[in-house]
């Protein structure tokens, strides 16, 4: 037996053991699902999305559209800490990506929480999200926004006037020098109407971004 094998051998226990203690479970549904990211039926009966919308000249996609399970599971990801879903989040994300956007963007950002938010959560959703997406493609997330105001929730807020004027001005730019004429996939958990997405990527094209296409978990059906 080489060095490698014995490497092998209790990397595979040690995996073993992993699942035995921790079992993987689909994180839309909770069911047990062995080395799958997601459990067989809800492959087969998510509310998948092959919808791309255009808010004002953003384009925008998702793989998912945020109902049922799927919005249990951005809640459980925001609000319960619950991230053990982000590698299948991202694998999602990262194919949806491949399908809709392939060489159309030449770095990977995302809608940062305000860092009042960020202090009570104790992280960022949409970093993380961008971050798992990142992770087959060996690449890193350019942190290229901060969020200087912390206004209240788009989620309280049902008229789209009032959703755009909430969300005018609270971003502004870091690292202008790294993304200056590159092409940015903006990152974030939910679409509804596309306000948020929309004011991030006007500040980051007249910024410097060459170009801005944006990419959620999730979109509201019809959401504008
Ligand atoms: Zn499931």
């Amino acid at each position: 037996m080489s060095w490698k094998d014995v490497n092998d051998a209790i990397n595979q226990t040690i995996g073993g053991m992993m699942n035995l203690f921790f079992p993987r479970k689909c994180p839309f549904c909770g069911a047990i699902t062995g080395k799958q990211l997601l459990c067989d039926s809800c492959r087969r009966d998510l509310p998948w999305c092959d919808e791309e919308r255009t808010v004002g000249s953003l384009r925008v996609t998702a793989p998912l559209y945020y109902e049922d399970g799927v919005r249990k599971a951005v809640h459980d990801l925001k609000f319960r800490s619950m991230t053990g879903g982000l590698d299948c989040f991202g694998q999602l994300m990262a194919q949806c990506a491949a399908e809709r956007y392939s060489g159309e963007f030449d770095a990977v950002t995302w809608v940062p929480v305000s860092h009042k938010r960020l202090k009570k959560r104790g992280f960022d959703q949409s970093r993380l999200l961008a971050a798992s997406l990142c992770v087959d493609w060996h690449v890193m997330p350019l942190e290229t926004l901060e969020k200087t105001v912390d206004n209240p929730p788009q989620s309280g807020i049902d008229d789209g006037d009032e959703r755009r004027a909430n969300v005018l001005g609270v971003y502004r730019v870091v690292n202008a020098d790294a993304f200056a004429g590159k092409r940015l996939l903006l990152i974030d958990d939910v679409c509804t109407t596309g306000a948020t997405l929309s004011e991030c990527a006007r500040v980051l094209k007249s910024a410097g971004a060459a170009d801005v296409v944006a990419l959620t978990l999730s979109m509201v059906r019809d959401g504008r």
